[in-house]
């Protein structure tokens, strides 16, 4: 029990750098029953840390639950634009009808301590080789969405490290920099994809494992149970759309 500790600290004493292996999670979106699944699996992988890009919260049924095992199991958490609107609701003029629909209901459901961990975290961290944003490394709080090309483009000179790990569009992707361009290093962004809401026509939940020393990648996809989730949603009262999309990775 006391030996990862030791080593840490001999670590930071040091100030050696040890190769690490992360899983990176995104855009949980108060759905307990992908975000345990994915727990569970990465607990079977060799994997040191986890950490989160954000969106803990926002259209799904357990947004406590979801924050509870995210402050548990996640050495860092980013801020997604979902969370921040679930503190500060004048930020819900920014979304659809049924994002700020499911805003309004998890502002009502959060506990005291999960809003004042929604409403401190950072936009930005990063890790060995490696930086994190939920959705773009320019300008992390404006939320631009890194779509295309021409989206990376401007993104990749946003950043220094070998990789960029995002989440927001929900889609598992990855961009790499022009060589020929202004950068002296190949570059990625590399998004991780969505465990609650998964929106790339494959309804498994996605995260990554990232080996900070080899820069090895590898994207997970696995089943959960949706139709509990989706049961709990109307239960709840949340926007049946929210729920069907689900089933279809929509
Ligand atoms: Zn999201």
């Amino acid at each position: 029990m006391f030996f990862p500790i030791i080593v840490v600290f001999v670590k930071k004493k040091l100030n050696i750098v040890m190769p690490m292996r992360y899983a990176i999670i995104s855009d949980i979106h108060s759905n307990l029953e992908a975000l345990q699944t994915a727990l569970d699996h990465i607990g079977t992988r060799d994997v040191d840390e986890i950490v989160c890009l954000g969106d803990v919260v926002g259209y799904g049924p357990n947004p406590n639950e979801c924050i509870e095992l995210v402050m548990m199991h996640c050495s860092q958490t980013i801020k997604g634009n979902h969370d921040q609107a679930a503190v500060d609701l004048m930020q819900t003029v920014y979304m659809n009808r049924l994002a700020r629909e499911a805003a309004m209901w998890t502002n009502k459901q959060l506990i005291p301590g999960a809003k004042d961990f929604l409403a401190h975290l950072p936009s930005k961290a990063s890790i060995e080789n490696a930086v994190l944003v939920h959705a773009s490394p320019f300008e992390p709080e404006e939320w631009h969405y890194i779509m295309t090309g021409l989206d990376a483009d401007l993104a990749f000179d946003h950043f220094d490290t070998p990789v960029c790990f995002i989440g927001h569009t929900h889609r598992a992707g990855h961009f790499v920099s022009r060589t020929n361009g202004n950068h002296d290093i190949e570059k990625r962004i590399i998004n991780v994809g969505s465990i609650g809401q998964p929106r790339d026509k494959d309804p498994k939940l996605s995260f990554g494992i990232f080996d900070t020393d080899t820069l090895a990648y590898e994207n997970v996809r696995i089943s959960y149970p949706i139709q509990k989730t989706v049961d709990k949603m109307h239960t709840a009262g949340l926007p049946s759309e929210l729920a069907e999309r689900l089933f279809y990775g929509l």
